[in-house]
């Protein structure tokens, strides 16, 4: 089969060996119809945390029998308690995180524990569903938040996390500012229903809960300088290296709440509500998806992924096309 592996910072098509039907330790083999490229996939190559790896972990795609699926892109031993809890993203042993950890989804089929299948209502494109992942991301940072009624809400950024996060809280009927760097994103924001910030209109502090996006030095800053007092900030953007949080943050005596992956609620994976606001959102993927390629136009992907200012949203590879 065709795959993307890292070698020597470059992401290169290489041949290999067909993955089995079915895996050594249960595992199903998945046919990748979409994988989307992440920041992370961007940073764990520059620092070179990457090396041999097939990256990939916003992955859909279809089971042998032609079932759509995306994925939870985590193996865990499923027997310490954040496992039977359902959060596997904090397995005790350490998650074994699909296209980080382990070898990902930007390769014709990836194996995958039948724990990580999550079914996709009718009506989705399987070619979108990577954007389940996303979605994820985004009701996991919306839980995190513990959201009240009236809550004036802002999100920092507009990339893939930013806008999956704003369409996740648009979708559960908040009125939600976006403040966004680039043309494209203030019209992706635009499309998906946010208020997109006009600094020169005023009144874009005091917010009750700022969600930065971004999660940098300069995000967190703005996050600080957007929230009022008592207020939350949700930092469901990574960092890598350590960042500087402003005296701000005293002043207003604002609570951070870091959000990571996604886990599980009492009514079920975040993930599969990510699924579930998908098939009610079906214009997402038009907007998002500024970029589709097949595995072998690799190199073109990559560099669209880091051309942020060049119209990239979310570039996807499809290793079906
Ligand atoms: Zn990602
Ligand atoms: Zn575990």
């Amino acid at each position: 089969m065709k795959a993307i592996r890292i070698i020597d910072g470059d992401a290169v098509v290489v041949d290999e060996p067909d993955t089995p039907a079915v895996g050594d330790a249960g595992e199903v083999r998945v046919e990748v119809a979409a994988v989307g490229i992440c920041g992370s996939d961007l940073h764990l190559i520059d620092s070179g945390l990457a090396e041999g790896r097939v990256l990939g972990h916003e992955i859909s795609g279809r089971l042998g029998d032609g079932t759509a699926v995306a994925i939870e892109p985590f193996r865990s031993c499923g027997r310490c308690r954040p496992c039977i809890d359902g959060d596997r993203h904090r397995c005790a042993e350490g998650p074994d995180i699909i296209g980080i950890v382990s070898d990902g989804g930007m390769a014709e089929f990836v194996m995958v524990p039948e724990a990580a299948l999550v079914a996709l209502p009718s009506g989705i494109d399987v070619a979108d569903a990577s954007l389940v992942e996303n979605l994820a991301v985004g009701v996991h940072a919306m839980n995190r938040a513990r959201l009240q009624h009236r809550d004036r809400i802002m999100v920092v950024g507009a990339g893939p996390i930013g806008l999956a996060t704003a369409a996740v809280l648009l979708r559960a009927g908040f009125s939600v500012t976006i403040g966004a760097r680039h043309d494209h994103q203030r019209s992706a924001a635009a499309l998906i229903g946010a208020v997109v910030l006009d600094e020169a209109a005023g009144g874009a502090d005091g917010f009750d809960v700022v969600f930065d996006a971004v999660g940098t030095t300069g995000s967190l800053r703005e996050s600080v300088a957007r929230v009022g007092h008592g207020g939350r900030i949700c930092v469901v953007g990574s960092f890598w290296d350590p960042v500087e949080l402003d005296i701000g943050i005293l002043m207003q005596e604002a609570e951070l709440i870091p959000a990571m992956m996604y886990g599980r609620t009492p009514t079920g994976r975040e993930i599969d509500t990510a699924a579930g606001l998908l098939a009610e959102l079906p214009s997402l993927g038009e907007v998002m998806i500024s970029h589709r390629f097949p595995l072998d136009a690799a190199a073109e992907a990559f560099a669209a992924a880091r051309e942020r200012s060049a119209g990239a949203i979310k570039v996807l590879l499809e290793p079906g096309r």
